[in-house]
């Protein structure tokens, strides 16, 4: 039987672009009802009691969902909004309204897994039809040249064989024009207050106004693309921390589904075409490859994502100090590289590659802190959190996922020369060492007293002094976790 009308359930795909579910059910004829629901377990706490949703990502979320609502009325359209859980809004729906099938894009870890399968099982009771589609990917599940149990482990071998046995599917046409819904209370956009949090305080430090919705979005992939030009150095600025531009900041927008990946493959294509082809452009979707890779190891792995042990399994006796942990949360660790890069997480929701790479090792492999905690820290915090890519890379970086290397550290202070040579990122979140030349800002413990009353910046009032000794730590912490690889293999 053809089905009438078809609901499509929002979650992670917040546009109308490239929309396998949406394309799928206008191919049918039927009457669309686009329904997203305000999860609030989504709003609670992680089991670290900090807020799962913070209020940098709840106020994105909220500027999508409206921007979605408003391009659906524009095609004639709406979106349902209600506050509760999709398992049991969704049946009401179903009665309500007469819905013969449910589509969706389906998710891969386990809290959302959980909400299709009870949404699944109500719809089943009533007879409704649902259909799942994966979407999240540059290349789709069906495409892979691997069943997901058979997935690579290294990133490497994952990459060569996807390039070269696998294509990218070409995109789902948007609609034009979408039937009116039926006689429904459409439902209000909840207020971030609604929402147990409060608005948050743009500050004009942040690299740059996110605006959620596939409408700032695509507006962003033209922009930093096309206008500023920024694609064809792309691989020599990726790594930088300073500014809109060093990297692409898809990053939000395709958390949320806003951008779609194969979307912005295509606009990389018709730039390689109509400006410049090289390595840059190549790296772009060399990095969405990472992207793609962490949501199919989370599939093979589930739960372990999750973890102390992580992926790899390995039992390694992690500490948790909370006075340590809160100075890293907070920035003054006496780290000038880490605390700038905490702060402006704090402060805008925000980090670089380059920073979330750095503080990461600091907290796992200078510290030894469970790094658990961080993965909760940068889920409460980041505009653009995604579940695989923050677990995948906290995994990586903790050295109990991905990584064939063993224990592997960044080297704080050197990586503090080597990315910000003048200490511009620096002083920019920490505006007590301003006044530090860029041959004392990276290490500002070594100012002798009458230097930091030059500078201005006295050691343990203005700024903290070094909380451990870079390089002991790491030793007494390498020997923790080698002890604890051994036992594994022993
Ligand atoms: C500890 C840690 C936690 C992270 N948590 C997240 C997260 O929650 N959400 C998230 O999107 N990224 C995460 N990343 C990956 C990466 O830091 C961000 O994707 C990137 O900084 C976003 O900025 P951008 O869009 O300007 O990136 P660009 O450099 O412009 O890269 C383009 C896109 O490629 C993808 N990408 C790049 N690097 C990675 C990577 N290492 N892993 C997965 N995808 C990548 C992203 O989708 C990104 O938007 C994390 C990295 C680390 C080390």
């Amino acid at each position: 039987m053809t089905p009438k009308r078809i609901l499509i359930w929002y979650r992670n795909d917040l546009r109308l672009h490239d929309h396998q579910p949406l394309s799928s059910a206008l191919n049918t004829q039927a009457q669309i009802i686009p329904v997203y629901c305000f999860d609030p377990r989504q709003f609670t706490q992680t089991s670290y009691g900090f807020p799962k949703t913070g209020a940098f990502r709840t106020q994105f979320l909220l500027e999508s969902v409206a921007d979605l609502r408003q391009s659906f009325r524009k095609l004639g359209s709406d979106l349902i909004l209600r506050l509760g859980k999709p398992e049991i809004i969704i049946p009401e729906l179903v009665k309500i309204l007469n819905i013969d099938a449910v589509y969706y894009y389906q998710e891969a870890t386990s809290e959302e897994l959980t909400i299709e399968q009870n949404l699944k099982t109500a719809l089943a009771a009533l007879g409704v039809v649902v259909k799942s589609y994966w979407g999240a990917t540059l290349y789709s599940i069906t495409d892979l040249p691997f069943s997901i149990p058979q997935l690579p482990e290294i990133f490497t071998q994952f990459r060569k064989q996807v390039e070269s046995q696998s294509i990218i599917n070409s995109l789902f046409t948007s609609p034009k024009q979408l039937p009116h819904l039926p006689e429904i209370e459409t439902g209000n956009l909840p207020n971030i207050q609604d929402l147990g949090l409060g608005k948050p305080v743009f500050d004009s430090r942040s690299v740059m106004k996110f605006q959620g919705g596939e409408t700032a979005g695509l507006d962003r992939l033209k922009n930093y693309i096309w206008e500023q030009d920024c694609l064809k150095n792309y691989k020599e600025t990726r790594n930088g921390m300073l500014g809109e531009n060093y990297s692409s900041k898809f990053s939000p927008w395709l958390a949320l589904g806003c951008l779609s990946p194969r979307l912005i493959y295509n606009t990389v294509q018709t730039y390689e075409k109509e400006r410049v082809k090289n390595d840059s452009t190549y790296w772009l979707i060399f990095e969405l490859l990472w992207r793609d890779y962490f949501k199919f190891i989370a599939l093979k792995h589930g739960n372990k994502i999750f973890y102390p042990q992580g992926l790899q399994g390995i039992s390694i006796p992690w500490k948790y100090n909370p006075k340590q942990f809160e100075q890293w949360q907070r920035g003054i660790t006496g780290f000038p590289l880490v605390d700038a890069n905490m702060r402006e997480l704090l402060t805008t929701g925000f980090m670089s590659n380059r920073g979330r790479q750095n503080v990461a090792s600091f907290l796992t492999k200078n510290l030894g802190i469970n790094w658990q905690r961080g993965a909760e820290w940068f889920e409460s915090l980041l505009i653009d959190y995604d579940v695989c890519s923050n677990w995948g890379n906290w995994n990586y970086n903790a050295g109990v996922g991905n990584d064939a290397r063993g224990f592997r550290y960044f080297n704080i202070l050197k990586q503090s020369q080597d990315y910000d040579p003048n200490g511009d990122y620096i002083k920019h979140w920490l505006p007590e060492l301003k006044d530090l030349p860029p041959s004392k800002v990276h290490q500002p413990w070594k100012l002798l007293p009458v230097e930091q009353k030059r500078f201005r910046v006295i050691l343990g009032v203005d700024y903290p002094q070094p909380m451990v000794d870079l390089e002991q730590s790491v030793k007494v912490n390498q020997l923790i976790y080698e002890t604890a690889v051994r036992k594994n293999l022993g």
